[in-house]
C-alpha cells in the first residue's frame, strides 16, 4: 500500500496508544478528513501514539502502521459512518478482546447511539475540533471520568448538546496521502452543513449551521502539494453551494490540479461551472434528482426540478461529458406507481442527451432528527404491505431501467435493517451482537416495530441529543404536505 504519512510516529517505551478504528475498508477511512484530523492531533501530543485499523487490513484486529494488536492500545476510538458498520465494530471489539476505553464518534453517534450504547463507554456528539473532547478522552481512566464533558454521552446524561466549531478557520495543513475513495489526492474540506432544506437529509440537522472555508486558505493548502499530488478532492455535503466555488476550482486548475467534487447540485450548474469542472478533469457527472416526479420532489423539498436536471445534463453534454450517474430514492411518503414510472421516463430523457447513464436507487431510510423521522419505512403504515409494494416497485425499476442504463438497486430488506439500526433503542443491541445483519434475524428479535410509523408525541430514543433545532419546526414540516396521513 503506497501511502505518504507525515504524522507517522515510532513506538518507544512509555508511549500510550490510541487505536483509531474505521470498521470498514481503507479507501473510505483514508478519505475521511475528520479521522485524519484526530490522527494528526493525537500523534502531535507527547506521550501518545495513534495508529489506524481498517477491516481490510488484518481484519481490523491489528494496526496498519506497526501491526500491533488492538488489545495493546489504551484507548480505541471507533468512527461510525454507517449503521451497517455496527456489526463489524462489535466483532472487532469481541475478537480482539480489547478491554481499554472504548469511544465512538461519527454521524451515526450524532443521530442515535442508543442501539450501540452497550458496546462503548462514551460517544462523541459533534465535531471535536477546538473542543476539549480529545484531551478529556486521553485523560480519562474510565467512563465515569467523561461524564459531564461537553459533547460526550456516556449513557448517564439526560441531555447532551452537540458541539461544533463556530467557524471553519482551520484545516489540516498536512495530511496522509493514500489511495482513497477519490483516488490519490489531497482532501480539501471546503464546508460543513448545508443551506438547503431537503426533508430526508440529516446534514442540515446535525451539521448546522452551514459553514464554508476561505478560498485563500484552501488554495494555500493545495499549493503546498503542488508537484507531489496531481488531484484535489473537494469535500462538502453540497460542494457547488460554496459561495466562491468557481474561483476555487479556477485557482486549483491554475495550480495544475485535477479537481474531483464530491457532489454538485443540478440547479447550480451553468456553462462556466461545467467548463471549469471539465478543465479540472471531470469526465462523469452525478446528479441526485431523488424522485422521478415533480410532485414527489416537492414533498422532499429538494428544490430541484426537471428543468434543472435537463439543463445540467445538456450543459454537461455540450462540454464533453459522456457519462452521467443519477440517484433516486423509493419508498417516499405518498409515492404511487406513477411516480416510479416517472423515474424511468426521466432516465430515458437523460439517456437521449448523454449516451452512458447509470442509475442508483435506494429505499428511503427515515432518519432521526429529520422531519421524516416519524414516517413508516416504505411510506406504508402496514409494514408487510409496504415491504411487498417496495419490492415490487424495485423489481419493476430493475427490469425497465436495465434496458437503458446501468442500474443498481439497494435491497429493500437491507435498508429495513438500516432503519432498525438507525431508529432503534437499546433493545437492538442483542441483534447487533448476534452479528447477522439480516431482516429475518431482526424479526426474531422482535425489532420490526422500528419500521412502523412513530406517533408524534412518542418519546424518541434520540430525544436527549440537542442539535439546536426546534422540534415544533420538525413536526410542522412533517405535517405539511400531509406526510403524516395514513395510507
Ligand atoms: S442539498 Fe444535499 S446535503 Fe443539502 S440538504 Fe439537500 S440532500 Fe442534504
Amino acid at each position: 500500500m503506497r501511502e505518504d504519512n507525515p504524522f507517522l510516529k515510532a513506538w518507544r517505551k512509555g508511549l500510550k496508544g490510541v487505536a483509531l478504528v474505521y470498521p470498514n475498508r481503507y479507501v473510505g477511512g483514508i478519505a475521511n478528513v475528520g479521522l485524519q484530523y484526530i490522527y494528526a492531533e493525537i500523534n502531535s501530543r507527547d506521550g501518545w501514539i495513534c495508529e489506524r485499523f481498517y477491516t481490510d487490513v488484518f481484519r481490523g484486529l491489528r494496526s496498519l502502521e506497526s501491526g500491533r494488536p488492538l488489545r495493546d492500545f489504551e484507548i480505541a476510538f471507533f468512527s461510525l459512518q454507517y449503521e451497517e458498520d455496527y456489526f463489524r465494530a462489535v466483532r472487532i471489539i469481541e475478537e480482539s478482546k480489547f478491554d481499554g476505553l472504548k469511544v465512538a464518534g461519527g454521524p451515526c453517534c450524532m443521530l442515535n447511539p442508543k442501539p450501540i450504547l452497550r458496546f462503548f463507554d462514551a460517544f462523541v456528539i459533534g465535531e471535536v475540533e477546538k473542543s476539549r473532547v480529545i484531551d478529556a478522552i486521553l485523560e480519562a481512566k474510565c467512563k465515569e471520568d467523561l461524564v459531564g464533558i461537553e459533547g460526550i454521552y456516556t449513557g448517564l446524561e439526560e441531555k447532551v448538546r452537540r458541539i461544533r466549531p463556530q467557524k471553519l478557520d482551520f484545516h489540516l495543513r498536512r495530511q496522509i496521502i493514500g489511495e482513497g475513495a477519490y483516488g490519490r489526492c489531497v482532501l480539501l474540506e471546503i464546508g460543513r452543513g448545508c443551506i438547503r432544506r431537503c426533508k430526508f437529509c440529516v446534514v442540515r440537522q446535525i451539521y448546522s449551521p452551514p459553514r464554508w472555508r476561505d478560498v485563500k486558505v484552501l488554495l494555500e493548502i493545495a499549493e503546498d502539494y503542488r508537484g507531489k499530488v496531481n488531484k484535489v478532492a473537494l469535500i462538502a455535503p453540497s460542494v457547488s453551494d460554496h459561495p466562491r466555488i468557481k474561483e476555487l476550482i479556477a485557482g486549483l486548475v491554475e495550480l495544475g490540479f485535477m479537481v474531483s467534487p464530491s457532489s454538485i447540485r443540478a440547479d447550480t450548474v451553468d456553462e462556466e461551472l461545467m467548463e471549469l469542472l471539465v478543465s479540472g478533469g471531470l469526465r462523469s457527472f452525478t446528479i441526485a434528482p431523488e424522485a422521478g416526479s415533480e410532485r414527489l420532489r416537492d414533498v422532499l423539498k429538494k428544490g430541484i426540478d426537471e428543468e434543472d436536471v435537463m439543463n445540467a445534463v445538456k450543459i454537461a453534454e455540450e462540454k464533453g461529458i459522456r457519462s452521467v450517474k443519477l440517484y433516486f430514492m423509493i419508498g417516499l411518503p405518498k409515492e404511487k406507481d406513477e411516480d416510479i414510472v416517472e423515474i424511468v421516463r426521466l432516465v430515458e430523457k437523460v439517456r437521449r442527451v448523454i449516451p452512458k447513464v447509470s442509475v442508483s436507487i435506494n429505499p428511503l431510510v427515515p432518519k432521526p432528527h429529520t422531519p421524516f423521522q416519524w414516517l413508516p419505512y416504505t411510506g406504508f403504515d402496514d409494514v408487510k404491505r409496504g415491504m411487498d409494494e417496495l419490492k415490487r416497485r424495485s423489481k419493476f425499476l430493475s427490469k425497465e431501467l436495465s434496458k437503458i442504463a446501468d442500474v443498481s438497486i439497494e435491497s429493500v430488506e437491507d435498508f429495513a435493517v438500516q432503519t432498525i439500526l438507525s431508529r432503534g433503542d437499546e433493545d437492538v443491541a442483542d441483534f447487533i451482537a448476534k452479528g447477522k445483519p439480516k431482516l429475518r434475524v431482526a424479526y426474531k428479535f422482535g425489532l420490526l416495530k422500528y419500521l412502523e410509523r412513530i406517533p408524534v408525541d412518542a418519546e424518541l430514543p434520540w430525544n436527549f441529543i440537542d442539535h439546536g433545532y426546534k422540534k415544533e419546526r420538525l413536526i410542522r414540516e412533517y405535517m405539511s404536505d400531509d406526510d403524516a396521513v395514513e395510507r
